[in-house]
């Protein structure tokens, strides 16, 4: 997977992309992440790449070109790319099924905007996907950016350990994760549950897979609408 980031800020994100996991998938070459400063592409002297909005309105403008020349270098590097997603309080919110969908991509390209955000018609011509993080504002699209990264980064093969603890975690079935425990067998007076030492790896899954349902049940029971339930699990809610 070919990464490629747009941002007036790469040292936002130079260090969590080198770090631990993808750090290691990096090093690996399973993934690769080209971070642009769209500053290289500004087109005046003093490399200022923001100016006022018209209508009025208090804060700074990113301005359309330098983002538009910045993203046609991108283009030279990865020209068959498909997706460039604009991270932005105003896009779909950001799910596991879409960080799913995004992981069976060849190469994606984020950008990222800042101060009031980019201008619309920039954002009009080079974007296939506008992706939100949350329902709140911060102060720029790097942190947005990383998070993707990182969640479609453990689904691609290779990129984490086991792979099949990708398959089996919150979110997966529209289910949260259930409880899990390590060593000691006793912290606190608090201890494991038997169940988890009997060997029995059927017993196990059965637990896990009620401790999952009960957990959305009591956490997020939104959740539970689109989770597939057997007609003995429905029931076992009822009671
Ligand atoms: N004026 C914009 C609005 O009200 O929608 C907010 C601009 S915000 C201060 C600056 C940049 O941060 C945005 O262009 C976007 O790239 C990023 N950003 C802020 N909140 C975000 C969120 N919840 N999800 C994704 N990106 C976000």
């Amino acid at each position: 997977m070919k990464f490629a980031v747009l941002t007036l800020f790469p040292e936002m994100l130079e260090t969590i992309i080198n770090t631990s996991i993808i750090g290691r998938a990096l090093s690996k070459e399973i993934i690769s992440c080209d971070i642009i400063n769209i500053r290289d592409y500004a087109f005046n002297k003093h490399h200022k790449v923001d100016d006022y909005t018209y209508g009025g309105g208090a804060g700074m403008l990113m301005q359309a070109e330098p983002v538009y020349q910045a993203y046609q270098a991108v283009k030279e590097k990865i020209p068959d790319n498909k997706r460039v997603v604009y991270l932005t309080p105003c896009g779909k919110t950001f799910t596991q099924k879409m960080a799913k969908d995004f992981s069976k991509e060849d190469s994606i390209v984020f950008l990222c905007g800042h101060y009031e955000g980019i201008d619309e018609r920039v954002i009009e011509d080079i974007v296939t996907d506008e992706v939100s993080i949350g329902d709140y504002v911060l102060t720029g699209g790097e942190l947005p950016a990383m998070i993707m990264i990182d969640s479609i980064s453990r689904l691609i093969p290779g990129v984490l350990n086991n792979d099949v603890s990708a398959d089996i975690e919150s979110f997966s079935d529209n289910l949260l994760e259930y409880p899990q425990y390590s060593r000691p067998y006793q912290w606190m007076g608090k201890k494991v549950p038997d169940i988890l030492l009997s060997g029995d790896h059927s017993k196990v899954e059965k637990w896990r897979r009620r401790q999952s349902i009960i957990r959305t049940y009591e956490k997020r029971p939104d959740l539970l609408e689109k989770a597939e339930l057997t007609d003995e699990e429905k029931k076992m809610l009822e009671e």
